[in-house]
């Protein structure tokens, strides 16, 4: 498909995605699997409206894996991770919250909310990166009311990364002190760890490498990790630095990986 056609396809899409939300699907909400349906069909739509490729559909299917094994819930030990983000969040000078296709499909309305509640900026950043993609999810994070939309410019890039891979913008996550990636792949998680930055991952994977190589790795659903760092962040919002510090610091990451691989090793079904 030509990028020419690819556009029209998707605003074809994107204006049937956005007339119809997101959260409507044919389920009541105290259908048992209400969630898992909502999170498959948002991805779908995403998929339908060029924002989400179909690798990431593999992905959403690894991550519901092991979101089956974690309970469906959000565990201590990831709230507590969820927490210290938000204090992460908030002491940093330049935040940036990396968005992928999928977590552009499933959380844009929570994003921009925690993009405001953080002072952050948003970087639209993908693994397999299409200028048509990137232009339709930058559209979609406005439509959500994102403001700092970034990822368009790509004047920069991540070091040791091959060159459409490392494609960053220098005034978003090539500066940033803090970035939240959510479902990162494991090769930029490690190359972006290494740029001297503190790293919040979100992955329900434990033994993904790129949780494993975050200051803040959270195993939880971007569906619920994102409101809840959110909540988080807005409870925290008068706190003095030193108390944020004290979150940040007595967060320990192996602590709650272990915590999470016991949840999914134990959890009864
Ligand atoms: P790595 O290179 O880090 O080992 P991987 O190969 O396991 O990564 P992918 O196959 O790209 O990674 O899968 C994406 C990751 O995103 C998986 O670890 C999966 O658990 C996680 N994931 C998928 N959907 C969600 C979601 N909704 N919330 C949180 N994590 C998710």
């Amino acid at each position: 498909m030509t990028e020419e056609s690819e556009r029209a396809r998707r605003s074809e899409c994107e204006s049937e995605f956005e007339s119809e939300p997101t959260t409507e699907i044919d389920v009541p909400e105290s259908h048992p699997r209400y969630q898992s349906l909502l999170t498959r069909h948002r991805i779908e739509h995403g998929v339908e409206a060029g924002i989400t490729s179909k690798q990431g559909l593999i992905a959403q299917g690894r991550g519901e894996a092991f979101d089956y094994l974690l309970g469906e819930e959000t565990i201590p030990s990831a709230d507590a991770a969820e927490r210290a983000a938000a204090a992460q969040l908030l002491l940093a000078d330049h935040p940036v919250l990396s968005v992928n296709g999928n977590v552009a499909a499933l959380v844009p309305d929570e994003l921009a909310e925690l993009a405001d509640a953080v002072d952050a900026a948003l970087e639209v950043n993908l693994f397999n990166r299409t200028e048509a993609r990137m232009e339709a999810i930058a559209d979609h994070l406005r439509a959500h009311g994102a403001e700092d939309v970034k990822g368009l410019t790509a004047d920069a890039r991540i070091p040791g990364l091959e060159h459409e891979r490392g494609k960053v913008d220098a005034d978003g996550i090539y500066e940033a002190d803090v970035v939240l990636v959510p479902l990162e792949d494991g090769d930029r998680a490690e190359a972006l760890g290494e740029m001297d930055k503190a790293e919040i991952v979100i992955d329900l994977n434990p033994a993904s490498r790129s949780p494993r190589v975050a200051s803040i790795p959270i195993v939880d659903n971007v569906i619920r990790a994102v409101p809840n760092i959110t909540a988080h962040a807005r409870e925290l919002a008068d706190a003095d630095s030193r108390t944020l510090e004290r979150i940040v610091d007595e967060f320990d990451a192996d602590e709650a990986l272990e915590a999470a691989e016991e949840r999914i090793r134990s959890g009864e079904f």
